[in-house]
């Protein structure tokens, strides 16, 4: 497994970071996760454009430009032979000792990429059976449209639902509405069949996928509405799904223990994953 670290491409037991670097002691950084499919990063650019704004929000200076980008994503992936899975960046204020202000003389910010290939037919699998969620409060800050590496209440959160075998959780926040998932957006499908997933302030992260989606939903003729909803209300949905670069789009069965819908993947979260792929499919 090679990796790419500040400058060098290197076997994954020897990539290091310094016990000093910003990531490493304050989560003082941003990452982007891209999905590939058949060789080809999909809708590439906005995860660019994502990543600028992460840094741009944390005053973080990019560690290296677009172009310099570009090649080493495709040198990470070729390197590791990915043809089908992700490719993972994470930008750091950079290595400094330990104060909370930033550093005084600038830094260069840290830039490591790496690569994973994942079997196509397990994500198949899941979207088939369809999965369960389990809600639990939103403990993170108010500004989690920055994607930073500081993503302890995700992980608490996603922990919680795999000890009560469920696949994802549902983030609440104190007025009972739903956020987001800890890694995806969160949609349900009303009983009218308008789709409805939260706006993209300053409390969810604007989802790559759900942007796509969003689009694709115009294209589609159907309706969507962008706005908050309750628990209660994805408890009475006919359908609900998550989007994500891991999950693509994944229909929820599932939610705290009683089943949405008929309790079975419904039609549109099963047709949007289908014209998903096939938007995947073009980026080559
Ligand atoms: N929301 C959160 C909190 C996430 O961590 C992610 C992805 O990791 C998403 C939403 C989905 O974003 P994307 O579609 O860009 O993967």
């Amino acid at each position: 497994r090679i990796a790419y670290v500040n400058g060098r491409y290197v076997e994954g037991r020897h990539a290091m970071v310094h016990i000093d670097d910003r990531g490493y002691t304050f989560s003082d950084g941003v990452y982007e996760v891209c999905e590939v499919f058949r060789g080809a990063l999909i809708d590439e650019q906005r995860h660019y454009d994502r990543l600028a704004r992460s840094l741009r929000e944390l005053r973080i200076d990019p560690p290296v430009g677009q172009g310099a980008l570009e090649f080493i994503l495709r040198e990470v992936l070729s390197r590791n032979k990915v043809s089908n899975g992700f490719v993972y960046l994470q930008a750091t204020r950079g290595v400094s000792p330990r104060d909370h202000a930033f550093p005084q003389t600038p830094v260069r910010a840290s830039l490591i990429v790496t690569a994973r290939s994942v079997d196509p037919k397990k994500g198949e699998t899941a979207a088939l059976k369809g999965i369960s969620v389990v809600s639990t409060p939103d403990l993170r800050w108010k500004r989690v449209d920055i994607k930073t590496i500081s993503l302890l209440p995700n992980v608490l959160a996603r922990q919680a639902a795999k000890e009560s075998g469920a696949y994802e959780a549902w983030l609440i926040d104190a007025d009972g509405m739903v956020t987001e998932g800890a890694a995806s957006n969160a949609w349900i499908v009303d009983r009218s069949g308008t789709i409805i997933t939260r706006e993209a302030d300053q409390s969810i992260l604007r989802g790559i996928t759900r942007t796509a989606l969003v689009e694709i939903i115009a294209a589609q003729g159907l309706r969507l509405e962008e706005r908050k909803f309750s628990l209660t209300e994805a408890f009475g949905a006919r359908e609900a799904f998550i989007t994500g670069a891991t999950t693509l789009v994944t229909p929820v069965v599932m939610i705290d223990g009683r089943p949405i819908g008929e309790g079975l993947p419904g039609p549109i979260a099963q047709k949007l994953r289908a014209v998903f792929h096939e938007h995947a499919a073009r980026s080559h």
